[in-house]
């Protein structure tokens, strides 16, 4: 489904992304983990046409991505939950869901996608007059991927969706991204949570100053003795 191939990417004169190659196929949960400053958000800046990689291609359904706007990519069925989820703070849950909705298409369905959004955080519709700024953490988070699914994606992308949460709020969180998984979105997670990630994803790559290091299997990963050692504290 989506395709990175040989990325490089950087800010200005900096360098960040060192010949970056990876999949995520149609059904799969994938996981890049890594540490401050691997480059893991430089990633989905770029799948998300927010920056422009200096080589390599992007692919998407077969099409490349690279070059096109975020407007374009996000139509195409490909959506970006940032760390934080940064809500519009000063509008409600239920005007921050709408907002989601603003492809032609999407707009006009929009009701109906509410309601299957508010079954899907049904703490989401308690609070649909509230306003973001006021929403705790995790329901900020809740209400990013919510606000998500308005445009009826195909692959989400969730940036360090545990970040600064509780472990009973990540543990929610997770099951939300099961959820979204069985009803047929593909899913890839940036996270330094490598526990949490590991035991979600399908698959992983761990990435180190920009490169990738390792990839596998997510349970071949978490037994390997260098992942382990560094990044489990085992
Ligand atoms: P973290 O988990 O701490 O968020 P990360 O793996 O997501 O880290 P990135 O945010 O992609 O890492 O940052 C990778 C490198 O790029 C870092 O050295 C960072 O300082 C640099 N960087 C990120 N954004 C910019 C920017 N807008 N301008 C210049 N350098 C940047």
């Amino acid at each position: 489904m989506l395709a990175l191939n040989n990325i490089h990417a950087g800010y200005g004169k900096i360098d960040v992304l060192w010949d970056i190659s990876f999949t995520v196929e149609a059904g799969e949960i994938v996981t890049l983990v890594g540490g401050n400053g691997a480059g893991k958000t430089t990633i989905l800046n770029t799948v998300s046409g927010i920056l422009k990689p200096r080589s390599g291609t992007i692919t998407f359904l077969g099409q490349k991505i690279n070059g096109l706007s975020p407007y374009h990519i996000v139509n195409l069925g490909v959506c970006y939950v940032p760390e934080g989820g940064k809500p519009f703070p000063d509008m409600s849950v239920r005007e921050n869901l709408e907002m989601g909705a603003y492809v032609q298409e999407n707009w006009r369905k929009r009701e109906a996608t509410i309601e299957e959004v508010f079954e899907i955080f049904p703490r989401l519709r308690d609070r649909r007059a509230q306003l973001a700024s006021t929403l705790s953490g995790g329901e900020r988070q809740m209400l990013a991927m919510a606000r998500s699914l308005m445009a009826h994606p195909k692959l989400c992308m969730f940036d360090e969706p545990s970040y600064g949460l509780a472990p009973v709020i990540v543990k929610e969180l997770f099951e939300f991204i099961a959820n979204l998984h069985d009803r047929g979105v593909t899913i890839l997670i940036v996270e330094q949570n490598i526990q949490n990630a590991l035991e979600a994803a399908d698959r992983a790559y761990v990435l180190e100053n920009g490169r990738v290091v390792l990839e596998g299997e997510s349970a071949a990963i978490a037994q390997d003795a260098y992942v382990k050692k560094a990044y489990l504290g085992l």
